[in-house]
């Protein structure tokens, strides 16, 4: 049973492991709903082809992504630029940027973990072109691009997209990130990311899946029971430079993972998945390996790991799973 705190190297913060509990009594739910049956178009629904939008904006008739500027930006070229100065300590700015919705599939029903591989390698290849065009941009410092999957995490339209969200700041996780790596890099004359690469493989319980270049694995320091990381093994400071084969292989990782996650539980599962890469503010952040994280809500079927006390309250993890545990358990779901 583990029982110790763990730190995260790119986060700097302890997570405290506390797994010999698991056997707390505890009362939640565990009845797994299969996901109804979902038509592969529904009129009524935002995203599919052709339909119109609450802007009165009709979709095209799209036939793999499909990209458009959010409708409902929280941050955007119209936001008020002639702001009240607060007083004191406080500060405000304009919350200009640029807020995009990105459809993987013109498939109603479809999930990520659904889509072919080479579906998955054209959804990256749209990413990097949506980088590619909002990092260039000057008044741009951030391009987060992220998926929130499954009504545990407040989703409600099933059809498959994510967001992205181009700031004129650096969201918090990504600047300590970028700060952690370009000072590990000073100091080591190595790359953080590399370095946790190599833990992980020279360890090899950890690791989900892997091809020759790219591996998706539970980390060390896992925040989140089924908290996974996917990245390739070069360092890529983004996803714009990865090449064909990269791509092709870190498709096909993202996929296995994804399709791991379904068949533990047989339930399309729920998560939080982000793309870090390194901030586009005019540095150059050699430090920085770009890589996706996903962070899972739930710790069995449909129980919540509910953050509280330490997590809200004191800004650390309490995980009352081992990541060795529950990366066995992932290795060991059939394709
Ligand atoms: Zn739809
Ligand atoms: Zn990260």
């Amino acid at each position: 049973m583990t029982w110790e705190e763990r730190w995260h190297p790119l986060r700097e913060e302890w997570v405290i492991v506390a797994a010999h509990r698991q056997d707390r009594p505890w009362s939640g739910e565990t009845v797994v709903n299969g996901r109804p049956d979902l038509p592969g178009y529904a009129s009524d629904c935002y995203l599919c082809p052709g339909n119109v939008r609450v802007s009165g904006k009709q979709n095209d008739i799209y036939k793999g992504t499909y990209v458009f500027d959010n409708d409902h930006p929280c941050v955007g070229e119209d936001a008020p630029t002639q702001l009240i100065k607060p007083a004191g300590p406080y500060r405000n700015q304009s919350a200009r940027g640029i807020a995009r919705v990105v459809c993987y599939s013109p498939r109603h029903n479809l999930t990520l973990a659904e889509l072919e591989v080479f579906e998955i390698e054209n959804l990256l290849r749209a990413w990097q072109e949506q980088y590619v065009d909002l990092s260039g941009r000057p008044e741009i410092n951030h391009v987060l691009i992220f998926e929130n999957k499954g009504e545990a995490v407040g989703v409600s339209n099933p059809h498959p997209h994510c967001q992205i969200y181009a700031t004129n700041f650096v969201f918090k996780t990504i600047e300590t990130e970028a700060r952690v790596s370009e000072g590990y890099l000073a100091d080591k004359g190595r790359v953080l990311f590399q370095d946790i690469l190599k833990a992980e493989i020279d360890d090899g319980r950890r690791i989900i899946c892997e091809t020759d270049s790219a591996i998706a694995f539970m980390p060390y320091f896992a925040r989140y029971a089924y908290e996974v990381y996917v990245a390739p093994k070069q360092t890529h400071s983004s996803i714009a430079t990865l090449a064909e084969i990269e791509l092709r292989e870190f498709a096909s990782t993202l996929k296995c993972l994804l399709v791991k996650l379904d068949n533990l539980w047989r339930m399309p599962f729920p998560y939080v998945m982000t793309l870090h890469q390194s901030p586009a503010n005019g540095i150059d952040h050699k430090g920085f390996h770009f890589h996706v994280e996903i962070h899972p809500p739930l710790r069995r079927p449909n129980l919540l790991k509910y953050l509280a006390g330490p997590e809200i309250g004191g800004g650390n993890f309490l995980s009352d799973t081992a990541p060795e545990e529950k990366a066995a358990e992932l290795r060991s779901v059939e394709l």
